[in-house]
């Protein structure tokens, strides 16, 4: 397939750019999925691509994404993705992210950068030194830092609504809940969880974070084979992608899946199938954000607290995502997209008919130049 036809194949983006420099051996391709909202902000990945069409179907796809997400935070912010094409761990050098930042500079800001998996903190601050257009950059610059506990707080805000919504009340205590994975995000949550006086049984491949959550929080533990399937009211999925498949799904037990994970769904169908057997599904692009709600508030100067009040409102989108569900019979996955294509959709042209005249208007990328 040629290379417009895959990018026409891979949604309506209105823009995308071959960043090329053979004197540092630089090879990416920023993806512009979307930008009524505001600037298109999306982590750059930099990932050992077997091709560059494996590369551009990713960023595409990515980008997208990115654009429903931001559009159902309730975000100023369109979605956008970079991906370097290489050798994390051997071709990373400064060369390479400082003539990648001038790339994302050329873009005037329509693009905002961000790490994502392959890049770090320290390869953002390469790109800080080309362009202001980069989030996650490091504390001392006015960064944010690691963005779990905020994922993780936000995690926790849309159990509460998951919870009220088909358990009837969002106080946790007593709920038995069950974590898969406790790396950055699981294990804030399950702090979080005890602290609700939730029964929390938590499971990891990695038996010494299992003892370390076991001992600190007097938590109960089940083989990573057995906790999608505990006797329990939640599941908090916090590891892998597409956990809920054709073999999985019949056996949970859980009446609500809300958890950090991204892309639990093995396939679409699936949430329509979660849908049948009455299980509450919290969407993942929805009550995972507050990661990306902390890199926002980056934006406008950075404030922790500002930050975790923020992500306050994962309860009040996941809670929208479960009322437009009800309203239309249709999964919450689908519901999810419909509020982020509402939203874009009204916010959006009204953007448009006011250009200009909001003192708001693209506040973001101001105080981002004058950072
Ligand atoms: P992480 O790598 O720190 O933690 C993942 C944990 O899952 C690890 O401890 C790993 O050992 C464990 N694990 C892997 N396979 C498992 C299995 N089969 N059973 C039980 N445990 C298993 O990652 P993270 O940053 O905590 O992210 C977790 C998930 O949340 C990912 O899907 C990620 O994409 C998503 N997410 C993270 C953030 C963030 O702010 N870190 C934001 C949005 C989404």
């Amino acid at each position: 397939m040629g290379t417009f036809e895959l990018i026409s194949k891979h949604g309506e983006h209105e823009e995308v750019v071959f960043c090329h420099d053979p004197s540092v051996g630089l090879k990416a391709i920023i993806a512009i999925h979307n930008t009524s909202l505001g600037p298109a902000l999306g982590g750059t990945r930099m990932w050992n691509y077997k091709t560059e069409e494996e590369a551009l179907i990713d960023v595409l796809r990515l980008s997208k994404g990115m654009t429903y997400k931001a559009a159902t935070a309730g975000l100023n912010l369109g979605g956008g993705k970079a991906v370097i094409i290489g050798d994390s761990k051997t071709q990373k050098t400064e060369g390479l992210f400082r003539a990648f930042g001038q790339f994302v500079n050329s873009l005037n800001g329509k693009y905002i950068t961000a790490e994502d998996v392959g890049t770090s903190v320290n390869d953002m601050e390469y790109i800080f030194m080309e362009t202001p257009f980069v989030t996650g950059i490091p504390k001392g610059f006015g960064g944010s830092g690691d963005p779990s506990p905020y994922t993780a707080h936000g995690v926790l805000m849309g159990i509460k609504a998951s919870a009220k919504w088909q358990l009837g009340s969002e106080n946790l205590k007593g709920m038995r809940i069950a974590v898969q994975g406790l790396g950055n995000v699981g294990s804030h949550l399950v702090k979080h969880l005890v602290e609700e006086g939730a029964q929390v049984v938590v499971s990891d491949i990695d038996s010494e974070k299992v003892k370390k959550h076991v001992d600190q929080y007097k938590v109960k533990a089940c083989n990573p084979d057995e906790i999608l399937f505990q006797d329990c009211e939640i599941l908090a999925p916090c590891a892998l992608g597409a956990i809920i498949h054709d073999q999985s799904i019949g056996k949970i037990k859980a009446k609500v899946i809300a958890g950090g994970a991204n892309n639990v769904l093995a396939e679409p169908r699936h949430g329509n199938q979660l849908k049948e057997l009455g299980i509450l599904y919290a969407p993942d692009y929805v009550i995972n954000a507050g990661g990306l709600m902390n890199v926002f508030v980056e934006l406008e100067g950075y404030s922790a607290e500002r930050a975790f009040d923020k992500t306050r409102k994962v309860f009040d989108n996941c809670w929208k995502v479960f009322e437009i569900a009800k309203r239309d019979n249709v999964g919450t996955h689908i519901a999810a997209d419909r509020m982020a294509e509402e939203r874009i959709n009204t916010i959006g042209k009204l953007r448009q008919r006011h250009q200009g005249k909001s003192s708001r208007n693209f506040s973001t990328l101001k105080e981002v130049t004058n950072r």
